[in-house]
């Protein structure tokens, strides 16, 4: 059975990716009366991948004899500035969760909770993959500065990621 204390943990981070998927879906609305159809359709897909990870913990907590408790969800800034302003944001966002899990992770090993860990396993994996992805797409358009037909190509790129 889950420990009244990693519950607690797991039920915030929940709401932390939650919030995730709250912010990205923010940055897709910025983008869309802007004709950045390709980037607010990449943010709209990372939003609902974001989702998939509060109910894999969702999951996990009702497997586990657990009670998933959920939190109240801030509201996420409006504006994100140029499309290099906005990876920037989710490059450091994603910084910043990977430190949640981190601490999750800590949290399981300190407590011997195998299962917490193989499951926090997953979620370090996923971590390396967000911030690569994050970090890839910032230094293209850091390359791109103020080139406008590459920015509308890399628009293109993004349109395609799939859902
Ligand atoms: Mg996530």
């Amino acid at each position: 059975m889950l420990s009244k204390k990693l519950e607690a943990a797991i039920n915030e981070q929940i709401k932390n990716e939650l919030y995730s998927a709250y912010m990205y879906l923010a940055m897709a609305a910025q983008c869309e009366p802007q004709n950045l159809k390709g980037f607010a359709h990449w943010l709209k897909v990372q939003a609902n991948e974001e989702v998939s990870h509060a109910m894999k913990f969702y999951k996990f907590v009702n497997e586990r004899g657990g009670r998933v408790t959920l939190h109240q969800i801030e509201q996420p800034p409006v504006e994100y500035g140029n499309p290099q302003a906005i990876f920037q944001k989710v490059l450091e966002h994603e910084q910043k969760v990977t430190a949640m899990i981190n601490n999750l992770y800590d949290s399981a090993r300190s407590e011997n909770d195998y299962p917490a860990q193989s499951l926090l396993n997953w979620f370090v994996d996923e971590q390396v993959e967000e911030e690569a992805n994050a970090a890839e797409i910032l230094e293209t358009l850091r390359m791109i500065g103020d080139k406008g037909h590459a920015l509308v190509m890399l628009d293109r790129e993004l349109g395609k990621r799939e859902e």
